[in-house]
């Protein structure tokens, strides 16, 4: 087989998967009017399938402070921060971080994904062991093959499952790093994070919360799932992303463990890439301060979760088991979630189509994410769409 012809292979698939004319995977957003409204094939729709959680993208004061940061420090930073890309801005965020999480040490990466694949492949490696969620983002599973750790999957959510590997592994649970997440991305669902830090203080083994999703949405202060549980004192490493709540793109790292200062030392993804830029840098800055200073967005939040999670529990939707920003709306088939898709699409409102392996238990789902932004007249026409398309998400036509 010569070196393109697998790619041949992809496109075959590709063939049979989306009929003419529908490719929700390359959807262009033409025009973005606004946090949650753009403009798509010529129409102006509905965003509802973003991350921007609490609308930050369009906050006055981030793009101010982006803009002032791009007129004085100039588009890129043209370097890693290791050798020649480290500005007063990233240490001054590290620094902000690391108050937010009331942490001693915050490192920021370039991405959340690559924040992922060095944090997770440096602190474990061979002779170690990865414990994570089956459900886990795609960056956690590269990372855990890059580390060379062995690595093992629980059930989802499942605490027996969980037990049951913890105590197999005896002594060597004091090598293995549990990993999972606050709010998963594809059902909404969030971890079950006080039986977690129950069962790793009771083997002995250390614990990271990927809150890419759960970052200034949950918590009294934003902090997220381990905040609100009341549990942060347990969590070893604290991973997040600057691409959701934050409204920008960048990732970080934060720990009470004096040892992670260490990683930006071995860290590939962290020495070998180019730095955020800076007014990226201060957009996510002036992010922070508003998550801090502004707790009604996350009310407004929850408010629009409340309604769209409620509405369409109401018309008797399929959905994710608990109400979150993400809302996952489950059909029965590939071609009605591709019908279905194209058609609240020529509606006027943007969600996103999620098929296997993405989705997890070969689910098709319909997910959309809710913002702070969006407003009550929004949310009720998108209500009032599924409703009206009903039939064509369900077994019955
Ligand atoms: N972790 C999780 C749980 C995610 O859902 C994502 C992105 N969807 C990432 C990490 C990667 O974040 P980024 O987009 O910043 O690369």
């Amino acid at each position: 087989m010569g070196l393109l012809d697998k790619l041949e292979t992809i496109a075959t698939t590709r063939e049979t998967l989306l009929p003419k004319g529908i490719n929700p995977f390359n959807v262009v957003i033409e025009e973005i009017h606004s946090a949650t409204e753009g403009t798509i094939d010529g129409h102006r729709v509905v965003l509802a399938g973003t991350n921007n959680y609490l609308g930050l993208t369009f906050h006055p004061s981030c793009i101010e402070a982006a803009r002032e940061t791009l007129l004085k420090e100039g588009t890129g930073t043209t370097g890693s921060r290791m050798a020649n890309g480290t500005f007063s801005g990233h240490s001054a965020l590290e620094k902000e971080l690391a108050l937010f999480y009331g942490c001693s040490s915050a490192i920021v990466f370039s991405t959340g994904f690559v924040t992922n694949l060095g944090a997770i492949s440096s602190l474990a490696g061979p002779g170690d062991v990865i414990v994570m969620d089956a459900d886990s983002h795609a960056s956690i599973y590269d990372a855990c093959r890059m580390s060379g750790a062995e690595m093992i999957r629980f059930r989802h959510n499942n605490m027996v499952d969980l037990e049951k590997k913890l105590s197999r592994l005896g002594p060597k649970c004091k090598n293995t790093l549990i990993i999972v997440e606050g709010i998963y991305s594809m059902l909404g669902d969030c971890a079950p994070l006080a039986e977690i830090t129950a069962l790793k203080k009771k083997y002995g083994a250390w614990l990271m919360v990927d809150e890419a999703h759960s970052m200034g949405v949950l918590g009294e202060h934003g902090r997220g799932l381990a905040e609100a549980v009341g549990v942060e004192q347990d969590i070893d490493f604290t991973v997040g992303t600057f691409s959701k709540s934050l409204g920008a793109v960048g990732g970080y790292c934060v720990s009470n463990h004096p040892e992670l200062d260490l990683l930006r030392y071995v860290c590939r993804s962290y020495v070998f890439t180019a730095s955020p830029s800076p007014a990226t840098i201060s957009s996510v800055r002036e992010a922070l301060r508003v998550i801090n200073s502004q707790p009604q967005l996350r009310t407004k939040l929850w408010e629009n979760v409340e309604q769209l999670y409620r509405g369409l529990e109401h018309s008797g939707f399929e959905l994710g088991p608990d109400p979150s920003p993400i809302v996952a709306i489950r059909v029965p088939s590939k071609e009605k979630a591709l019908l279905a898709w194209k058609a609240i699409l020529e509606k006027g409102i943007y969600v996103n189509l999620v098929f296997p392996p993405a989705a997890p238990a070969g689910l098709f789902l319909l997910r959309c994410s809710i913002s702070a932004a969006h407003t009550s007249e929004q949310i009720e026409y998108i209500l009032k769409t599924f409703a009206d398309l009903k039939p064509m998400m369900t077994d019955a036509v």
